[in-house]
């Protein structure tokens, strides 16, 4: 492991086309909830996370804002150091305003630093209608950047030709298997920051032998090493864990260098079908 002057640095920003900036590594919550979600939030900010991604359809965006709000008035850090994103479910297209407010209210905050639309449901062609509604919420300013999750090319061309606001960041599958390059590269000539959703493949990229083999070259832990080669390409990255060992474990990674050749080698897992998860051209269907 190559060590940063043997300083974990928590607040290695990325910036974004807004002029506002995001840690690059945050704290996913999916599948946290209740108490275990405030409890690995209240250690993810004692390790040094900064950054904390939920979303309505998680149902544990009021645990986040507790543990946020316990950990202010704990003294552990200050709210305007800390990043939150939100998002807006796919219910919610037609009246972004009401479900913005509604996710504050759980949230117990007064902004949010990003809000998302969280899928692109082009069966229900409601995406740009939605995309008008978060720039009139973000003129209001209890949000500091808006941005997407799940878009592609065509999608994100539709909101830039109705709006002229292009998203600050999309938020897409992408771990070793499945690279999005051709994405990252359209993300690029736009300005759009990627951020990485299920950045372990939820722990399948962990047993990957390349992985399991550079881990053992660099003296890390395999979550360490993927983590690391999603800084090296650029990407923020939000890996989710209710444990607090691996919550710390998976924070030390900024400290992993990894060489370029070593960097190549996960790149280059990158298999016909990588996609794990839903395809957001298709998914979801329209209810019959
Ligand atoms: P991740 O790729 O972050 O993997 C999480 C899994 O890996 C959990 O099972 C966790 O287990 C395990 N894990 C974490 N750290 C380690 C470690 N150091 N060693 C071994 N196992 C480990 O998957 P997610 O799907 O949760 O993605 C991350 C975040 O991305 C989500 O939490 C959510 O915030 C966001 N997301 C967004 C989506 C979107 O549509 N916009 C879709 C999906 C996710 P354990 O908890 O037991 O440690």
């Amino acid at each position: 492991m190559v060590l940063n002057g043997g300083m974990t640095n928590p607040s290695q920003l990325v910036s974004f086309n807004d002029g506002n900036t995001i840690p690059q590594l945050g704290f996913g919550t999916w599948k946290l909830s209740g108490d275990e979600c405030y409890n690995a939030v209240r250690t993810a900010i004692s390790v040094g996370y900064r950054h904390i991604d939920t979303a309505k359809i998680y149902g544990n965006e009021e645990p986040v804002g507790r543990a946020v709000a316990d950990a202010i008035a704990a003294g552990e850090v200050d709210r305007e150091d800390l990043f939150i994103t939100t998002k807006l479910w796919n219910d919610g297209h037609d009246h972004a305003p009401e479900e913005f407010e509604a996710s504050l209210d759980r949230l117990g905050l007064d902004y949010v630093d990003a809000y998302l639309i969280h899928w692109p449901f082009p069966a229900a062609g409601k995406y740009v209608k939605a995309w008008d509604d978060l720039i009139r919420i973000q003129g209001v300013g209890r949000v500091r950047s808006i941005g997407v999750a799940n878009f592609y090319e065509e999608t994100l061309d539709d909101l830039e030709k109705a709006t002229g606001v292009i998203p600050v960041m999309n938020q897409v599958e992408l771990h070793p298997g499945f690279s999005q390059a051709s994405l990252r590269a359209y993300h690029d000539e736009k300005d759009i920051v990627t951020e990485a959703w299920s950045p372990l493949g939820r722990g399948d990229s962990l047993t990957e032998q390349t992985i399991v083999q550079i881990a053992e070259e660099a003296g890390a832990t395999p979550a360490q090493v993927v983590i690391a080669w999603h800084v090296a390409l650029g990407n923020v990255v939000i890996p989710k864990s209710g444990n607090a060992k691996r919550i710390e474990e998976n924070f030390v990674a900024l400290d992993v260098a990894l060489t370029d050749a070593q960097i190549d080698a996960i790149t280059a897992l990158d298999a016909d079908g990588g996609r794990s998860y839903n395809d957001p051209r298709q998914w979801p269907e329209l209810e019959s």
